[in-house]
């Protein structure tokens, strides 16, 4: 809402104030029925609230001043054209004041409240003034008190009503706004309007005066006004109509004076005609308006939605419960490489690789039913899949939204197949890391190793040669000494077995913190990550992930070492190839075992190198460091389990693990759990 440019306010109000004060004149009415009572009232509400303080001074002193010349060129005696003059002052006064108070925003007529607000107002003032001056009145003139103060109140709250609104609802916007066709409407609403008013009122037509009914046609202008244009406009026709009704009633036209009464009860029964007019076409107003407002509000912030999700760097994508894609940012296009038009209405799983695409719709539905959350609100390193079947890493965090209609899910991708090189090198660095601590380790359990033993083995190299000596003196107890020379060996012999048993116990216990992990989750997750960087060498990365595994007892982020090793050497192993597919396999294996599988199809393990693939510094790349599947092997066996490579049918290499599942937790504590 816009405050009123001063020269339209003060120019209005002359208008408004010229045009009351020459109805009274031409009226020339006994005061009680004075009709020009309304507009200085009027007047001085909306100067009051639009207007700062000291311009509403001025306009009140120039209003006293006009009223009291106005009042005694009317004829009226000095005494009264000031008291009357004061008496619309205070008016004025006590409806603003009263506006104020209970508007929350009186510098406009904005919502339904506030024009609650200005009928209470309005009521109020009338009523309160109206006593004020019926008193006056029947003490001066001997006026019949009822009479005056009917006369008076409605009159007051006619001019509030149709004055006070047309300040109130000014809004600038409505000129910068309009279209064409909008000022088209409006100017064929104020002309058809007035042209109606005058047929109505001034019998331009009929020269015999029409029915009273005939001023009801007339609302059906009023409401057009409200419901199609702004309040503005409303209260602008409304105003046009009354001043015509008000013109053709003092030349003695119009329906209402073709009826049998005194003119008193003519301009009674218009005024009130004109104030249930003007109270309906507020109401439909304003809140046509607000609805409007609001609906405009909706389409802003839908636009400005919009406009997020056209420019947001991660891709955003939104499906309703049953996975079908809402909609798709256009980062999402550029990340998946589908248009909008190929995914909207579509399965989200179409972005997922095979393994997934099967199960996405179990699992929506699994959360759906059960409320159990294993990626919303939490994000994940998962696999997307690309349309030209390529795959990549990304992290995804999802976020539910929930109304009572309806749930759906907006999903947040980031691709990190390319963030920086830093972030390789970081991880090159933590695998030589590891390495680096590994040979250390390992020299320190030789050293240790080779002390311990030396004792042992030197008892058993002893013992052996003095047993063969004994038997071959050819001595007759010989043989039996030579018996027990043996026995004490064997016993030194396990003495050294125990030695290297306690130090593997101890090396099992020295180690990183365990916890019990799903596979499949593990895996995809390395999987994901380890397709950081390689993005120029676009494998096609495939699972075939085993339901139910029992979980693991691991070290996560050493078995995702391994599995990020296997499967970076596969995408290099490939770089040449034309058909570029890995396949990631996950399964039960024997006993209690989990099998993890990185089968590729390149060209196979290099026969220079195949006999000793497991060995540190065994490499065929040129900045190969040789000791990604050595430490790989050490920590799978630090695992319990085993690491070997076998000879795909179709060519390519299959690399497995194992790792042994974790006790399942007693049945007990099942039970009781919870
Ligand atoms: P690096 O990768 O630094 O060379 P690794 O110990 O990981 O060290 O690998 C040793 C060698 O094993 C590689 O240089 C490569 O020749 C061979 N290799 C490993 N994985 C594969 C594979 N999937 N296909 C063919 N050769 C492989």
């Amino acid at each position: 809402m816009h405050r009123l440019p001063p020269a339209v306010a003060w120019g209005g109000l002359a208008v408004m104030l010229l045009a009351g004060y020459w109805a009274g004149y031409k009226l020339n009415l006994d005061p009680a029925e004075l009709p020009i009572w309304w507009p200085p009232a009027g007047i001085i509400l909306a100067g009051f609230l639009r207007r700062p303080p000291r311009e509403w001074w001025a306009l009140a002193a120039i209003f006293a001043l006009a009223a009291v010349l106005a009042y005694m060129t009317a004829g009226r005696p000095p005494a009264l054209a000031v008291a009357l003059a004061l008496s619309a002052v205070a008016a004025g006064f006590i409806a603003a004041t009263i506006f104020r108070r209970l508007a929350h925003d009186p510098r406009g007529l904005g919502d339904v409240p506030t024009l609650m607000a200005l009928l209470i107002a309005t009521a109020a003032d009338a009523a309160l003034t109206a006593t004020g001056l019926a008193a006056a009145f029947a003490y001066f003139f001997g006026a019949a008190f009822w009479q005056v103060w009917g006369m008076g109140s409605t009159a007051l709250a006619l001019g509030i009503l149709l004055i006070t609104p047309v300040f109130l609802t000014w809004d600038r916007n409505f000129f910068a706004d309009a279209t064409n066709s909008d000022i088209a409407e409006s100017v064929a609403l104020m002309l058809g309007t007035i042209a109606l008013s005058l047929v109505v009122f001034i019998n331009i037509i009929w020269s015999h005066g029409l029915p009273l009914p005939a001023m009801y046609v007339l609302l059906l202008l009023f409401v057009w006004a409200a419901l199609r244009r702004t309040a503005f406009e409303a209260t602008n026709v409304v105003l046009a109509a009354s001043l015509i009704a008000i013109w053709g009633t003092t030349l003695g036209l119009g329906p209402a004076l073709t009826q049998a009464g005194t003119p008193a009860d003519h301009v009674l029964s218009l005024q009130a005609f004109l104030a249930v007019a003007a109270i309906v076409t507020l109401f439909l107003a304003v809140e046509a308006t607000e609805r409007r407002r609001s609906e405009l509000a909706v389409r802003e912030q839908e636009a400005h939605l919009r406009s997020i999700f056209e420019t947001v760097p991660d891709a955003v994508i939104t499906i309703d419960e049953h996975g079908i894609v809402e909609s798709y940012s256009k980062a999402a296009a550029r990340l998946f490489g589908y248009d909008e038009a190929e995914i909207v209405g579509r399965n989200v799983s179409m972005l997922m690789p095979p393994y997934y695409r099967e199960r996405h719709d179990g699992y929506i539905a699994r959360y759906l039913a059960t409320g159990e959350r294993r990626i919303i609100g939490i994000g994940r390193v998962v696999v997307g899949q690309r349309k030209d079947g390529t795959t990549f890493p990304m992290e995804l965090a999802i976020g539910e939204l929930r109304t009572n209609r309806r749930r759906s899910f907006t999903g947040f991708v980031r691709d990190i197949s390319e963030r920086q090189q830093t972030e390789r090198r970081l991880q090159d660095l933590h695998s030589e890391l590891i390495h680096v601590a590994r040979v250390s380790a390992m020299g320190q359990m030789a050293s240790a190793l080779a002390h311990e033993l030396n004792q042992p083995l030197t008892a058993v190299a002893n013992y052996l040669q003095a047993g063969r000596r004994m038997l071959q003196a050819g001595d007759e107890r010989g043989p039996q000494r030579a018996a027990e020379m043996m026995e004490k060996a064997a016993g030194q012999a396990t003495r050294a077995g125990q030695i290297i048993r306690r130090l593997r116990e101890f090396l099992a216990k020295g180690r990183t913190e365990r916890t019990a992990e799903n596979v499949n989750r593990v895996v995809e997750e390395a999987v994901a990550l380890a397709q950081v960087g390689t993005r120029e060498l676009g494998a096609k990365i495939s699972f075939d992930f085993a339901e139910d595994l029992p979980q693991i007892l691991i070290d996560r982020i050493q078995i995702q070492q391994v599995v990020l090793n296997l499967v970076r050497n596969a995408v290099e192993a490939m770089a040449q190839s034309s058909r570029r597919e890995i396949t990631i396999t996950t399964a039960r294996s024997g006993g209690e075992e989990v099998e993890i599988a990185v089968a590729d199809s390149g060209p196979g393990i290099a026969d220079e190198i195949a006999a000793q693939l497991f060995q540190p510094f065994v490499t065929t790349k040129e900045k190969g460091m040789g000791v990604g599947l050595s430490i790989s092997r050490s920590i799978v066996e630090g695992h319990g389990g085993r690491l070997w490579a076998s000879t795909n049918d179709g060519g390519g290499v299959t690399f497995h693990f194992t790792v042994s599942a974790a006790p399942s937790p007693p049945r007990d504590g099942e039970q009781h759990g919870a």
